[in-house]
């Protein structure tokens, strides 16, 4: 944008819950709230180690990434049937809508279903059904990303992406998460190859509790065109050179780094700086139902801990999510017009 409105900073919060934008950083398994997790665990007959949705929701309290996938893994374990996946992708499709997100790319773990006996069509028909239906009701646009565990072994992956060919046009990538210290990205070089070879968009988690050589390795050995994190970038100066300077996205999750502790507090978050460096940072929620808010507790949460940050920035978060998404040219268009459109209107008081 040449020329940009002014907007006045009391007006900064409605802009940023009005603001069209894209999430590109969601695992659908940590939208899953424990008043669902409760409810499926009931229709299911599972067990659960919480005698109440208080007692799962207290237990929320980590300490590192470790301590966080323990408990996400055990809310995990209720979902078994198609209509279970559907259930949980539609219920976050729908909170995220509220929060105008009109595009959404969504990591599903496969490996987390797989292990306990769930078929990988299973997992994928109920997610999907759940894109098509939430596009037909609100408009929001919605894509899946297959996400190989990182603490798994590559043979594992490949054991995976074999399970996933048949349903290669219900999904447009592959990523990379869960425990990243000690699982550099080297590990699965060989399964992403063939992602790529297969057409496959590519993204990896690299930089969140990893250091920026995991960034760098993301890039060049798995070929990642998205970094998820990556917010220890700011720790390596020719890092910082080459992903301004390629535009590399970087998913930021400011409550999700909060949380796990990668800093402190949200006040000394490294978002500003990688603003700041021109780099194409974008707010995520990374695992909403556990890390304390959606998409919009990320942009307002975050904006007001670090008031250097302003309408511009919040023009420039949700443009970069656009430009980062992999949705298709003329839709990426029209959402840019429509924030524009958003600005202007919040500049005039609307
Ligand atoms: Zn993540």
């Amino acid at each position: 944008m040449t020329t940009f409105p002014t907007i006045a900073s009391d007006h900064l919060p409605a802009l940023l819950a009005a603001i069209p934008k894209a999430e590109l950083h969601i695992h659908i398994e940590g939208s899953l709230e424990p008043e669902m997790i409760f409810a499926l665990a009931q229709r299911n007959g599972v067990h659960l180690p919480y005698d109440s949705i208080e007692a799962l929701r207290s237990a929320y309290a980590f300490t590192d990434l470790q301590s966080f996938l323990d408990i996400y893994y055990a809310g995990a374990s209720v979902l078994l049937h198609e209509q279970d996946f559907y259930d949980m992708a539609l219920a976050y499709l729908q909170r995220a809508a509220r929060d105008n997100v009109v595009r959404a790319e969504i990591f599903f773990d496969p490996q987390t279903h797989t292990a306990r006996g769930v078929a990988m069509e299973t997992v994928v028909r109920g997610l999907r059904r759940a894109c098509v239906d939430a596009h037909a009701q609100w408009g929001i646009s919605a894509a899946l990303i297959l996400s190989f565990l990182r603490h798994l072994s590559e043979e594992e992956a490949f054991e995976t992406l074999e399970q996933a060919l048949p349903f290669l046009g219900e999904f447009i990538g592959v990523g990379l998460d869960s425990s990243e210290l000690g699982h550099p990205p080297e590990k699965f070089a060989r399964v992403f190859a063939r992602c790529r070879e297969l057409g496959l968009h590519v993204v990896a988690h690299a930089g969140e509790e990893g250091p920026p050589a995991y960034v760098w390795a993301a890039l060049d050995v798995l070929g990642a065109e998205r970094i998820d994190h990556g917010v220890r970038a700011v720790q390596d100066a020719l890092l910082m050179q080459r992903l301004a300077r390629e535009r590399i996205p970087l998913t930021v999750c400011p409550l999700s780094n909060v949380k796990l502790r990668v800093f402190p507090d949200l006040a000394r978050h490294s978002l500003p700086q990688l603003l700041q460096a021109g780099l194409a940072a974008t707010i995520n929620s990374d695992d909403p139902a556990y890390f304390g808010g959606y998409i919009n507790d990320n942009f307002t949460q975050t904006f007001a801990a670090l008031p250097q940050l302003d309408a511009r920035d919040a023009w420039q978060l949700a443009h970069n999510s656009f430009a980062a998404s992999f949705a298709p040219e003329a839709d990426k268009r029209a959402w840019q017009q429509q924030l524009q459109a958003c600005v202007e209107r919040v500049a005039d008081g609307g």
